[in-house]
């Protein structure tokens, strides 16, 4: 590895001035991705930027809409103490993410900028329909989660531009959600995972709306669209079950790799939404 400048600013401003100074500079968050991949000589940055003396890119505020600064660690979304409450899918998924060590520095920004296919915050926020709140020196935007992942490690991130806040709308009453990963071992990147959520009409099996995505099946984190519309404002029974989990199998593209087989990944997509809509509903 070849000695890198790691600049420190203290400001958005002071960002976007040495963006501009050292052209081939890399943001660096809490370096769990870019570390491993400038030693592996996938990124060959002429510097770092460092995120973390930047006030204001990390906290929960909950409300209304809750927002989670880009800066905030794994470790520190679990050890909230109304997160949990108000997203429980979150920090179901965030705590399936790498083990302790990894939690403490690893942050929700750096999870969902690496634009990894397998990314585990990716899935709740999605299904939660999450928004990402971008800025650059020319101003700020707000997209769709779903609109920002265009491909293995690409985004739809401008030159310089920053994640800085993911925004979360309150989700409605009797909205249920869960996560699913399957590793090689706990502790791993996932073959497959899922989420799931529905929102139903009280105690009925009447779907109002469903939310679905899948990890590890694609280019990039997914939402099964077709797999949502099945469900809305339907019934849910042990036929549209069945149909759901052949949809999910069609409805991706897998790859084999050295994690897993796209066979049995495309399999594995359709059991787990199966089994998580089964599990949500009591079937
Ligand atoms: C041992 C190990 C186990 C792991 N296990 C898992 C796992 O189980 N599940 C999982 O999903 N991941 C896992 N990871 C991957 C990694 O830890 C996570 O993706 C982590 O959340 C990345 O966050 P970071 O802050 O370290 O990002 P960094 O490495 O600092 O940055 C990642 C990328 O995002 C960019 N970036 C960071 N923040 C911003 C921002 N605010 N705006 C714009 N660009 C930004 C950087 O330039 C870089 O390209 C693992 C990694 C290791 C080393």
């Amino acid at each position: 590895m070849n000695n890198l400048d790691f600049l420190i600013p203290q400001s958005l401003r002071e960002v976007w001035d040495l963006y501009k100074r050292f052209p081939g500079v890399r943001f660096i968050a809490g370096g769990t991705d870019m570390m491993v991949k400038i030693k592996n000589s996938e990124e060959k940055p002429t510097a770092l930027i460092s995120l973390r003396s930047i006030p204001g890119l990390s906290g929960i505020e909950i409300g209304e809409q809750t927002r989670i600064g880009a800066m905030t660690t794994i470790g520190d979304l679990i050890n909230h103490p109304q997160l949990g409450d108000m997203f429980p899918v979150l920090i179901q998924a965030v705590k399936r993410l790498g083990g302790p060590q990894i939690r403490n520095v690893a942050t929700i920004g750096g999870n969902l900028c690496n634009c990894s296919p397998c990314a585990d915050t990716a899935l709740p926020l999605l299904v939660l329909e999450a928004r990402a709140v971008l800025k650059r020196s020319e101003g700020s935007r707000e997209v769709p989660l779903d609109e920002f992942f265009l491909g293995p490690g690409e985004s739809c991130l401008l030159p310089g531009e920053m994640l800085t806040d993911i925004i979360l709308n309150k989700p409605a009453p009797g909205v249920r959600a869960t996560f699913k990963k399957k590793g090689r071992v706990r502790m791993d990147l996932s073959i497959v995972s899922t989420a799931v959520l529905l929102e139903m009409e009280g105690s009925t099996r009447k779907c109002k709306k469903a939310r679905i995505a899948a990890g590890s099946v694609a280019p990039t984190p997914l939402r099964l669209k077709k797999v949502e519309e099945l469900f809305e404002n339907a019934e849910i029974s042990e036929k549209t079950l069945i149909e759901a989990q052949k949809l999910a199998e069609s409805s991706v593209s897998p790859i084999t790799d050295i994690r897993s087989t796209a066979e049995y990944r495309r399999r594995i997509v359709g059991v787990y939404v199966k089994r998580a809509i089964q599990e949500l509903l009591d079937f």
